[in-house]
């Protein structure tokens, strides 16, 4: 199917998000499409709320003007970029010294069909590889296998300041794909592109996102799906379970879902409560699948985040403190223990003080004042403040690296 496509300009293209989002453990990333010609059932990009005009599965808009955008908001000399840095430093590089820039998700698939054409992506990969001062690390996210093309920039990126490859799937039966991404790249191509990447030098990951309910979320799938990830190479698998936002997304799902089986139409809406505008599934379902997929991954010593060998380097000290907690959190209600530790990072998250880099507050007495800081900020409490202050005394966690050798996911434990 030829997509209709649009021409646009772009206005600004850079986005920052307000805080570093530890699944991808990126604070930057950009979108060069909008719309997605892969037109998966269940694409959170087609929900209203991004507001994504036409059909989102056959209309493309093309940002023709982003690669002099990009390169007009890498330049180091821009006014406007050296007040907002973050970093109070007055080196151009340590603006970006919050994570990966992420290249895919949200409102397309950055390796579109259409991408051999326009080359959008690869230029904008040659902007960072090339950039004289920014040692920008990437983190690219598809579905396309069209990212083998560019291996050479994405190795001279990995030598320089590291990038990532993740591939994304609901799950790796060719067969269920075809009728739920009817114009992606099979799951068995996606893995084979995982094997040559690998083999060419470069890690790779995988996101589950999301595990189909009904369909691809059991025990025996989530299973053969680590093991088919884990042979091709993958160095992590990250699991989410669906979001149907009503409306756009959620009608076009359940209409796709009745053509291939309607006798689960009843038990998915189940799932999903009317009235939640985020559409987030019932919580013992959620709370079921991450039991289900880490026990999976747990099975293969896989780990369920990205290892901290990835990104540990990478972080300022309060994106690295923020990272560590959330995947601790995840790691310890994967394995049904308590944790205070999610509430914790996104109460420092949330807090301004917080996100004031840590060398700024810690004075005289290392650690003394951050911990004084951050003891005021509700929902982390004295003894996650007491970890955080070992965390930047020696650069580890130990709750971490004990949960991570619990999960068999201990490659590259230490956040040093
Ligand atoms: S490939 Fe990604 S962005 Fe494209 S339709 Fe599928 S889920 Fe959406």
């Amino acid at each position: 199917m030829k997509p209709s496509v649009r021409e646009i300009e772009a206005r600004t293209l850079l986005r920052k998000s307000k805080r570093i989002d530890s699944w991808f453990v990126s604070s930057y990333h950009l979108n060069l499409y909008r719309g997605c010609v892969f037109d998966c059932a269940y694409c959170d990009g087609r929900s209203d709320s991004y507001g994504v005009e036409g059909d989102y599965g056959s209309e493309l808009s093309v940002k023709t003007n982003a690669l002099a955008l990009l390169a007009r908001e890498l330049d180091p000399r821009r006014k406007r970029r050296q007040r907002s840095a973050d970093s109070g430093s007055d080196r151009p590089a340590d603006r970006f010294r919050r994570g990966y820039l992420l290249l895919g998700g949200g409102v397309t698939d950055t390796y579109q069909p259409l991408e051999q054409q326009y080359q959008l992506s690869r230029g904008a990969l040659q902007l960072v590889a090339d950039h004289p001062s920014v040692d920008f690390p990437v983190h690219v996210l598809t579905k396309s296998v069209l990212v083998t093309r560019d291996v050479d920039l994405l190795s001279r990126i990995d030598a320089r300041s590291r990038a990532i490859v993740s591939f994304s799937f609901s799950s790796v039966d060719d067969t269920l794909a075809a009728h739920f991404e009817p114009r992606a790249p099979s799951p068995r191509r996606r893995l084979e592109a995982i094997a040559e990447l690998t083999a060419r030098g470069l890690r790779c990951g995988a996101y589950l996102m999301p595990a189909l309910p009904h369909l691809s979320d059991d025990e025996a799938q989530l299973a053969r799906t680590v093991e088919a990830l884990r042979e091709a190479g993958a160095r992590f698998v990250v699991f989410s379970t669906m979001t149907l936002k009503p409306g756009r997304q959620k009608d076009h799902y359940l209409r796709t879902l009745a053509r291939h089986d309607a006798s689960l139409l009843e038990p998915t809406r189940t799932l999903y409560p009317l009235g939640d505008r985020w559409g987030n599934s019932q919580r013992g379902y959620s709370e079921a699948v991450t039991l289900r997929s880490a026990a999976a991954a747990r099975r293969l010593s896989m780990p369920q985040r990205l290892p901290a060998a990835l990104w540990s380097d990478l972080l300022d000290e309060t994106s690295r403190v923020i990272v560590t907690l959330e995947h601790l959190d995840h790691y310890l209600r994967a394995l049904e223990r308590p944790s205070p530790y999610g509430r914790a990072a996104r109460a420092i998250a949330a807090d301004g003080r917080a996100l004031r880099p840590a060398r700024d507050l810690l004075g005289e007495t290392p650690g003394g004042a951050l911990i004084d800081e951050l003891e005021k900020i509700r929902g982390v409490g004295p003894a996650v403040a007491k970890l955080i202050r070992e965390m930047l005394a020696s650069g580890r966690c130990a709750p971490y690296e004990q949960v991570l050798a619990d999960a068999g996911a201990a490659e590259g434990a230490s956040t040093a």
